[in-house]
């Protein structure tokens, strides 16, 4: 029987909802459970793939090429476990198979309605995860803030699956603001109080609820708490802010809150391992060493909108003992006219990441054209490829005109252009390519030397491609193509071999990249920028 677990969050969005799951999640795994994870975002949108990325943040690919919220990112870099399909429901994808289904005439003579149909797909959703997982336990996220109108649906179909399953099944957790209040200097328990009342109102008792808290509650508020909300002393459990994010399992295990749930669940105490991860905890709170590295992007004032590049980076600088900073750089403020040498002048390190659309474009190439003068090491990433590719042809090939046909259709030298696949689509949600595509890495290559290996599978989201036509010209003035999908002849991999560390993949290496185990592409990237 597989046992369910529901994360809810009170009081105000962007409490940590994510890591709290995460958290479980890893400390669950490391008493030997197989865990799977799951994230329901209210939104009408069917995935966030169509969203804008100061809307939603990055949007994060899984291996079978889901277009999903960042929080699968976290659950991926904690739990080291390949989600899929089943790990991120919104709202609209559960309307659009009810309605799919209504259509079809499954429900044939019936009036369809939010309760049973809606109910009973989102519930057929967590099922779902669980049986294409196989997982004992699965751990269920709720997006957004108990109360929001969009999220009663959700709610509504894990109070009935308690109501089926029981509460040796079932397992509410409620992540709560706990505010501190600088007059009185006092912790204040009201707002969990009142959120729980919110929850009760919809019919759920939270087990254990988890409070996000500045410094520790202490005795008295967490009676109270306990009192208020019918939640015991030690299923209160406190998530105190803390600078390494990778200390709150330990937080959690701490408190046992692991050992609260297999109670409840009435599962085996297993043995805990927890070594690797502590570790972890120890190399990130020391460490030694300082690099500086550049990411220029349109988004930067929103880090979210990079989230998996910046971990990336930072999981690299693990490897290496060092704290790897980032100078965010607005692209669009490199088309003015710029000191690009002072901008850049404690970077040791640029790298170009995704990006869609015209704007800011002319300032990426220019950040590039600095790197490869400069011999800075560069890094691009899908467009930040695609780019290093335009600006070799304009500089170093003479062609000045190259460009993309996503920023200029009727271009004369699209060095980058649409992929056949995609001339003849119409719809824009879903229709990149998406997800694992292998890759073959040619011996002897910068590429080679970072993976070692011959032949690679990375996850992918864009439209357009290299230009084959322009292959031999790129490839005369000394352009490698080092990693190539054999199956569609797509460049994969670009790099210049003159330069100390010049690198461009089509594919997202930093879905891949885990906080104890970098991605061999940032590796290689922090590790020469870390040399000079
Ligand atoms: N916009 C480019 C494309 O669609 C690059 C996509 C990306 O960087 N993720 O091909």
């Amino acid at each position: 029987m597989t046992k369910y677990i529901f994360v809810t969050g009170g009081v105000v969005s962007g409490l940590g909802k994510g890591i709290t799951a995460s958290s479980l999640a890893l400390l669950l795994k490391s008493r030997g459970y197989k865990v799977f994870m799951q994230k329901f975002d209210p939104y009408i949108n069917v995935d966030p793939g169509t969203m804008s990325p100061f809307q939603h943040g990055e949007v994060f690919v899984t291996a079978d090429g889901s277009e999903t919220d960042l929080d699968l990112g976290h659950y991926e870099r904690f739990i080291d476990e390949e989600l899929n399909y089943s790990s991120n429901v919104t709202t609209g994808k559960i309307y659009s198979s009810v309605i799919e289904k209504e259509r079809r005439g499954d429900f044939l003579g019936g009036t369809v309605q939010i309760v049973p149909h809606i109910t009973n797909e989102i519930k057929n959703k967590i099922i779902e995860a669980s049986t294409t997982s196989g997982a004992s336990i699965v751990i269920t996220e709720i997006g957004g803030t108990i109360g929001d109108i969009e999220s009663l649906a959700f709610i509504e179909a894990l109070r009935q699956m308690r109501n089926e399953l029981g509460k040796e099944n079932t397992l509410f957790v409620h992540t709560t603001l706990v505010p501190y209040i600088y007059g009185s200097l006092e912790l204040k328990s009201k707002p969990t109080q009142h959120s729980v009342m919110e929850l009760r109102g919809l019919g759920v008792q939270p087990d254990i609820i988890v409070t996000r808290n500045p410094f520790e509650l202490g005795d008295e508020l967490k009676k109270k708490i306990s009192l208020y909300c019918s939640v015991d002393v030690e299923n209160i459990i406190e998530a105190i802010d803390v600078e390494n994010i990778y200390q709150i399992p330990i937080n959690f295990f701490n408190q046992k809150m692991d050992e609260v749930v297999l109670k409840q669940f009435n599962l085996d105490l297993k043995k805990i391992n927890l070594k690797e991860w502590k570790k972890l905890v120890d190399t990130v709170d020391n460490l030694k060493k300082k690099v500086e590295i550049a990411l220029v992007g349109k988004y930067v004032e929103l880090h979210d909108a990079y989230i998996s590049v910046a971990e990336a980076l930072r999981h690299a600088g693990y490897k290496y003992n060092t704290d790897v900073s980032i100078n965010w750089v607005d692209s669009e403020k490199l088309e003015e006219n710029t000191d690009f040498k002072k901008i850049f002048k404690n970077s040791k390190g640029i790298l170009v990441p995704g990006g869609f659309g015209s704007r800011g474009i002319e300032g990426k190439i220019r950040a590039i054209k600095y790197a490869r003068e400069n011999d800075v090491p560069y890094l691009g990433i899908c467009l930040g490829m695609q780019l290093a590719v335009i600006e070799f042809a304009r500089n170093v090939c003479g062609i000045t005109d190259a460009s993309s046909t996503e920023f200029d259709e009727l271009c004369i030298n699209p060095i980058i252009d649409l992929m056949a696949e995609q001339k003849s689509i119409i719809n824009m949600g879903g229709t990149l390519r998406l997800g694992n595509y292998s890759c073959k890495i040619k011996k002897d290559s910068l590429a080679y030397n970072t993976y070692k290996m011959e032949e690679i599978v990375e996850r992918h989201r864009h439209r357009y491609e290299l230009n084959n036509k322009y292959r031999n010209i790129l490839e005369e003035k000394g352009m490698v193509f080092s990693g190539i999908n054999e199956k569609s002849n797509l460049v994969e991999i670009i790099e210049l071999p003159n330069h100390k560390h010049f690198i461009g993949c089509q594919f997202h290496p930093e879905f891949k990249s885990r906080p104890t185990r970098c991605h061999p592409l940032f590796d290689s990237f922090v590790k020469q920028s870390i040399n000079g």
